[in-house]
């Protein structure tokens, strides 16, 4: 299941729903999807990364309760779950993200109260927009503020990513849950993943962000995902041989890759070439953001999918297909795959004036060529998580 582009929630909207559900008046949280500029799978090799928020929102109504049980119900998915904050272990499914992120806050100190949770989204999910990252947020502010303790964002942060590791056994990096912490309306955020120092990176007002969903998630993703990094953390093996200081691909300059390439099998050499030039990438393009150059950004984002497409292996037909179609359509500036790979989105710079005629002949281009309907979301770069009071 996958939510269409006109299935949009409103605040008011939800919290009516949700006090119908939970039997009285909520507090209400929201944690936004996210869609990543530039920079892909360099957070778990500690590098640069570009996201930015989109305006697709998980919220979570909450409201406490007495004794020790958290209970939680969605609007997408039927299951529902009930656990006891003195014993949060796996479960299955979605109930992984609340006892995972409920562990997570408790074991950064947080004593959490019992509370009845009511989340429901318009964030797609499995579709490389993070919807995992924007439940784990949304679900992590709500619990943290109902325990009455004072608490820092990057707890959220990294109880989200506890949930991850965890809880739901993906072994993702840091990024999807800061964006989703930290964004700032109208902005990207330039994370340094080594050390968490971010930079606010202004989007041009010469340029709209349109997310194309190719509607195809192909089964090696998983797996696939938890290759890559194997094979990154086998590049960094070897490379240490001759410098023991290397402690991830970050430390890794181009010219020194390129001097020990007979050192690497040719797989791994590619896997860490994507990565090494990945990062300077990102810092090419925090500089062409902030100059308005959308030429060199086209040439960025270009130079991205053909490194992700030939030296990650992590692009698939869809994804080529729709870059294609977006480039020869009115209005394009720049667009590339984004997100893990192996189906998922593509995101695009387009000029503002033109993101209709963008959406439909990109639209048409796509299904000619793969009898698909793409789902095309333009979205101003959103706030990160809050309490709507
Ligand atoms: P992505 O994060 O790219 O959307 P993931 O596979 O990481 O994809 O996360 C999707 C999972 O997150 C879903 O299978 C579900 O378990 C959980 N999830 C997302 N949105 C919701 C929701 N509205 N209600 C309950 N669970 C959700
Ligand atoms: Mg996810």
């Amino acid at each position: 299941m996958s939510l269409s582009s006109s299935q949009r929630l409103t605040p008011a909207a939800v919290r009516e729903m949700a006090g119908a559900r939970l039997g009285g008046p909520v507090r209400l949280f929201r944690a936004p999807g996210r869609v990543n500029l530039i920079g892909e799978h360099t957070d778990y090799n500690l590098g640069f990364v570009l996201p930015a928020a989109i305006d697709r929102y998980t919220y979570v109504a909450a409201r406490p309760r007495a004794g020790r049980e958290l209970r939680m119900a969605s609007a997408q998915f039927p299951e529902t779950f009930s656990l006891s904050l003195d014993q949060l272990k796996p479960l299955r499914g979605w109930g992984n993200y609340l006892a995972g992120v409920a562990d997570g806050l408790q074991a950064q100190g947080l004593p959490l109260h019992a509370a009845e949770l009511f989340v429901t989204s318009e964030v797609p999910y499995g579709a490389g927009l993070s919807s995992s990252a924007a439940l784990e947020i949304s679900t992590g502010l709500a619990l943290a503020s109902l325990s009455g303790a004072s608490f820092d964002p990057l707890h959220l942060v990294r109880a989200g990513q506890h949930a991850e590791h965890a809880f739901a056994g993906t072994q993702s990096g840091v990024m999807d849950q800061f964006i989703s912490t930290f964004a700032r309306a109208g902005h990207a955020l330039r994370l340094d993943c080594r050390n968490l120092e971010w930079e606010l990176v202004a989007l041009p007002a010469g340029c709209a962000l349109v997310i194309c969903n190719t509607g195809v998630k192909h089964e090696l993703a998983g797996s696939e995902y938890n290759q890559r990094r194997q094979e990154c953390e086998t590049g960094v093996d070897l490379l240490r041989r001759d410098r023991p200081e290397i402690a991830s691909l970050r430390d890794v300059t181009i010219a020194e890759l390129t001097a020990h390439q007979a050192d690497l099998p040719p797989v791994i050499f590619r896997r860490c070439r994507h990565i090494v030039t990945e990062n300077q990438r990102v810092l090419d393009a925090g500089r062409a953001f902030h100059d308005g150059d959308f030429a060199r950004l086209r040439r960025l984002f270009s130079a991205s999918h053909a490194s992700m497409r030939d030296d990650y292996e992590i692009s698939c037909r869809e994804l080529d297909l729709m870059v294609a179609a977006a480039e020869a359509a009115p209005g394009f500036l720049a667009g590339r795959m984004t997100g893990g790979g192996f189906g998922g989105c593509t995101v695009n710079l387009v000029r503002p004036e033109l993101v209709e005629p963008f959406r439909s002949a990109t639209a048409h281009a796509y299904a000619q060529a793969t009898g698909r309907e793409a789902e095309i979301i333009a979205t101003p770069a959103a706030a990160g998580c809050e309490e709507l009071l």
